[in-house]
């Protein structure tokens, strides 16, 4: 079924060959002309959403908000420069080793740990951001879609699939993945882009990355680097399986950077933390040997990205007092740099001094009060602490915020299930169910709080509202399957 829907697909695909040929020798060029295709905003939106919710109930996602918002951000910056309309992103960071990025309609962009870990500087890491952007913005995958009218969900579906099959392939490695299962690639191979859009997503993408004050040079070696490692080593990246790759193509994108000033940014510190921090989390104890970090910060005792490093190898040592004075150190270097008050926290954390993490964070949101970032640890040091009204607090602004955001009602759950709070457990209980896509259980749930609201007329009101809702997203995700 895959098969025939790919094998249709690629005939409409060559009948775009010709045009863009003659489009690509001109840098000047901008999108191409979406001709005949109209694209349906909220069905595109719809699906992007639902493919969301099903990703989150399939597959593990890696919740850790300071590296989310720093892709979040990233993809905004990018999403600006290239002058987007996609205007609301939802960024999905999947805690996978092997090196991929995906796009989907509706603004969905996941990112794979590997990818941070495999790329040396922001720029790279932006190249690849900026490539799949361009997929969206190019709507290649609606176009496709088109090909094979009413059935839009096979592709998502065999997204999920792929997704799930290789985060799985990944997680007992140590090392950086870059192969994947047999199955997984299969998958991977019938879900390529052609090597048509795979130059429109080059091309488009390396004038976003220009844009966004990045060198543009970023993208050819990034690339080509992912080539060299694929035939080094024989196996190839989930990325340059759903993104086919070729040498054509890799000198065509050297060729186009070449015509772009050899300028503009390629790294930041705000990177090289984000990195430390993942490899942390991901790598966990088997993280950087000690002896080595300290030799390189003997040529620069105030290296902050190896600083860090240490940190969070004395952490997952469990050599507390000395990560601590790291901390210190980090925090005298940079005050308020939210990526030391974070790991000063995370050090409290795991030396079982909840209440010590909670007033650090507490502290910094003294300074910085709508800072949401800073919300979410402390809520979920709270919680950790045993002080369920004080993280209540902190949750209730941020169910505002970041209403979308599972983990925000996850916690919430925690807390009202430890204070015995029933009616507010079931609206958060539904909340989250809703997310992960179980839209019986999410009815169900509100079913049994208008049984306690009751008398309570503004708030029957609302979760009458709310039900209302997410039966109608039930209904519309029977009509996407
Ligand atoms: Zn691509």
């Amino acid at each position: 079924m895959i098969r025939q829907f790919c094998q249709t697909s690629f005939i409409l695909w060559n009948l775009f060959a010709s045009s863009l040929l003659i489009a690509d020798t001109n840098t000047e060029s901008v999108l191409p002309d979406l001709g005949a295709f109209s694209v349906n905003k909220q069905q595109e939106d719809q699906l992007g959403q639902q493919f969301l919710r099903e990703l989150r109930a399939s597959t593990a996602i890696l919740s850790d908000p300071l590296i989310h918002d720093y892709l979040e951000n990233l993809c905004y910056r990018l999403a600006f420069a290239a002058q987007s309309k996609h205007t609301n992103l939802d960024i999905v960071v999947l805690p996978d080793r092997n090196i991929n990025a995906f796009a989907v309609a509706g603004g969905v962009i996941g990112i794979n740990a590997g990818l941070l870990l495999y790329a040396d500087n922001e720029a790279e890491v932006a190249a690849v951001l900026a490539h799949e952007l361009a997929h969206l913005d190019l709507h290649h995958y609606t176009r496709s879609q088109q090909a094979q009218a009413g059935d839009q969900w096979l592709y998502l579906g065999a997204l999920l699939a792929s997704i799930a099959l290789a985060a799985n392939s990944s997680n007992n490695d140590a090392g950086l993945a870059v192969g994947l299962s047999a199955q997984a690639a299969l998958i991977d191979k019938q879900l390529s882009y052609s090597r048509l859009h795979e130059r429109e997503a080059d091309h488009v993408g390396i004038q976003t990355l220009t844009n966004a004050g990045f060198n543009p040079q970023a993208m050819a070696d990034f690339f080509s680097k992912m080539d060299r490692q694929a035939r080094q080593v024989g196996l190839m990246p989930s990325f340059l399986l759903t993104h086919p790759s070729s040498q054509e193509r890799n000198a065509d994108s050297t060729l186009r950077s070449q015509q772009y000033p050899n300028k503009g940014k390629v790294d930041s510190l705000d990177y090289q933390l984000i990195r430390r921090r993942l490899l942390a989390i991901i790598d966990g104890r088997q993280a950087d040997n000690l002896a080595v970090l300290q030799q390189k910060l003997n040529n620069n005792p105030k290296h902050e990205p190896t600083l860090l490093s240490i940190l969070f190898t004395l952490l997952n040592n469990e050599q507390f007092s000395q990560a601590r004075q790291v901390a210190t150190q980090l925090r005298t270097i940079s005050p308020q740099r939210i990526d030391y008050i974070i790991a000063q926290a995370d050090i409290e954390l795991a030396n079982q001094q909840a209440q010590n993490a909670v007033k650090i964070l507490e502290d910094a949101l003294l300074i910085n009060p709508q800072n949401q970032t800073l919300k979410m640890y402390a809520a979920k040091a709270a919680i950790k602490a045993q002080a369920y009204t004080q993280a209540i607090q902190w949750l209730s602004s941020l169910s505002y915020e970041r209403a979308n955001d599972p983990e925000v009602w996850q916690s919430l759950v925690e807390c009202y299930q430890a204070q015995k709070e029933g009616l507010q457990l079931l609206r958060a209980r539904a909340e989250f169910a809703f997310l992960l896509g179980s839209y019986d259980k999410a009815i169900s749930d509100l079913e049994q709080a208008k049984k306690l609201a009751t008398n309570n007329y503004p708030l029957l009101a609302k979760i009458k509202q709310r039900q209302l809702v997410f039966e109608q997203t039930k209904e519309v995700s029977k009509k996407i399957k």
